[in-house]
């Protein structure tokens, strides 16, 4: 190898090195840490991640960078050398581009701004968190400056999360989503509702996770490289392709921590999937926050909310909650789990509703970025696009827009990678089905290895080879396009309440 290819690597590993040992220190945080670790806990991630921003901003890779400006000419563009070349020049002139010091300042602001989130929510008071947030906002106006004149500022924010990808993409996209989705949901809420009420009731916690641990270990979970922990925030991260962390938290009350399970898992088989190839290098993870969460959301809802996936799963759920679903038929239990019904909590909605909790904060976010929307108004305007989106009126600001903590700790850019995941998650289901034959069949017999193996070959491998947009494009066949996600919520809401809602 090429000395100076040979010298990148080594720092490449070094980077990566001190970003998983922080990111193991954050692990621990979430799971085992006693609370009195908190201070200095803060102080040896901050230490590590300076260590590792002092060198993505370092001259040395600049002068490595540039020297190998020929090597990466002769390369193939898919090669893992060129990649890696491309993707650490674009690190490394990203991270150039902010001063340390506004760094420093919006990483200072995103606690204070959390904290002040978590005050307001307790006395339901906004004008706690108003300064913090007119503060964020400024910060990120400034951060957008250091990129330069854009199309739209907020391309900006996004490319943080979805490398490559442009607010100008997702417009055309949401738009379609809304005109579709607003309707449907107001005949949902006409309908009468699904009856959920088996998913209701006691749970014993050890079957919860004796169930979510054999369900997983037929997806693909091996104990040799995957763990599951207890947690408040359910999360999944890996410290190597072979070391991956699922974490969950079970409670007696209802299966959310065993959902959560499939849900993690989706996220912990992306990780797991990357080529050994990329192993300690910046390329060894998923690419985007929207491509992850399209994997979450395949083995979450096309495979975890499947009727063929449960044929072979709820024999079993029966065995470990007798109590509960020994008398429970399997398509009371199936159409529970996928009930739809406009809900005030983003992240308990269903999901058809789930969107359009997305889509109003997206389209909040850029107003309050632009100036169209003035802080002080904020929790006006997100009660009135709940009403129009949702038909349903926010008792309190709890339930309204201070639950949720991005805003407050400068997470802009952010919330349209969910719905992005979703919309992405059937592009590629379609693709697969049409691959690997009758996935409903294998399903039924407990296989899931087609699918998993599918996955790994086709997007998985990859890691942060391409842009975001890129790897859509590789893993989906084409750009991001809502029309087969669409015809899937129908079908869904089809089969739970005939045609009446679909119409
Ligand atoms: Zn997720």
């Amino acid at each position: 190898m090429n000395e100076r290819l040979a010298e990148l690597y080594s720092l490449a590993s070094e980077i990566w090195d001190l970003e998983r040992a922080s990111g193991l220190l954050s692990w621990d945080e979430e799971t085992h840490m006693p609370p009195g670790g908190a201070a200095a806990r803060a102080e040896q991630k901050a230490t590590l991640q300076r260590l590792a921003h002092e060198r993505w901003v370092s001259d040395r890779l600049a002068g490595l960078l540039e020297d190998l400006e020929p090597v990466e000419q002769q390369l193939e563009h898919d090669s893992d050398e060129a990649s890696l070349i491309r993707v650490m020049r674009r690190d490394h002139q990203k991270a150039r581009r902010v001063p340390a010091e506004l760094h420093a300042e919006i990483v200072r602001e995103g606690s204070l701004g959390y904290q002040a989130w978590l005050e307001a929510r307790v006395r339901e008071d906004f004008s706690i968190l108003l300064p913090r947030l007119e503060r964020n906002l400024e910060l990120r106006r400034a951060y957008i400056e250091c990129f330069g004149p854009q199309d739209d500022p907020y391309d900006v924010l996004l490319d943080d999360y979805e490398p490559g990808m442009k607010t100008s993409d997702i417009d055309p996209v949401f738009a379609q989503l809304k005109r579709a989705l607003v309707p449907m949901i107001a005949a949902v809420a006409e309908a009468d509702p699904v009856d959920d009420s088996c998913l209701r009731g006691s749970f014993p916690v050890d079957a919860q996770r004796r169930f979510s641990l054999w369900a997983m270990e037929c997806w693909g979970y091996d104990p040799d490289s995957w763990r599951l922990d207890k947690t408040v925030h359910p999360f999944a991260t890996s410290f190597s392709t072979s070391d991956i962390r699922l974490t969950t938290r079970f409670q007696e009350e209802h299966l959310g921590g065993v959902l959560a399970c499939l849900h993690e898992f989706g996220h912990g088989l992306y990780e797991r999937q990357v080529s050994p190839s990329l192993e300690r290098t910046p390329l060894a993870s998923g690419v985007s926050a929207a491509l992850h969460e399209s994997q979450s959301r395949m083995w979450e809802n096309l495979v975890g909310r499947s009727l063929s996936a449960w044929r072979f799963l709820y024999p079993r759920l029966q065995h470990e909650l007798s109590a509960q679903f020994g008398e429970v038929p399997l398509e009371t239990f199936h159409r529970a789990i996928n009930k739809v019904q406009p809900s005030l909590i983003r992240v308990e909605a269903d999901e058809v509703t789930y969107n359009l909790h997305i889509i109003l904060r997206y389209e909040l976010e850029r107003e309050m970025l632009s100036g169209e929307l003035a802080l002080p108004d904020l929790p006006a305007a997100f009660d009135a696009k709940m009403k129009d989106y949702l038909g349903l009126d926010p008792p309190d600001l709890v339930h309204g827009v201070l639950q949720d903590a991005h805003w407050s700790d400068l997470g802009f850019g952010y919330f349209p990678t969910y719905t992005l995941g979703n919309v992405i998650s059937v592009q590629i289901w379609e693709r697969a089905r049409a691959d690997l034959g009758d996935l409903d069949e294998q399903f039924e017999q407990g296989e899931f290895r087609p699918l998993r193996e599918w996955l790994g070959e086709e997007l998985h491998r990859h890691g942060r080879k391409f842009t975001a947009r890129e790897t859509v494009e590789r893993a989906a066949g084409g750009p991001i396009d809502p029309g087969p996600y669409l015809a899937y919520l129908e079908r869904k809401l089809n089969d739970l309440f005939g045609a009446a809602v679909t119409a």
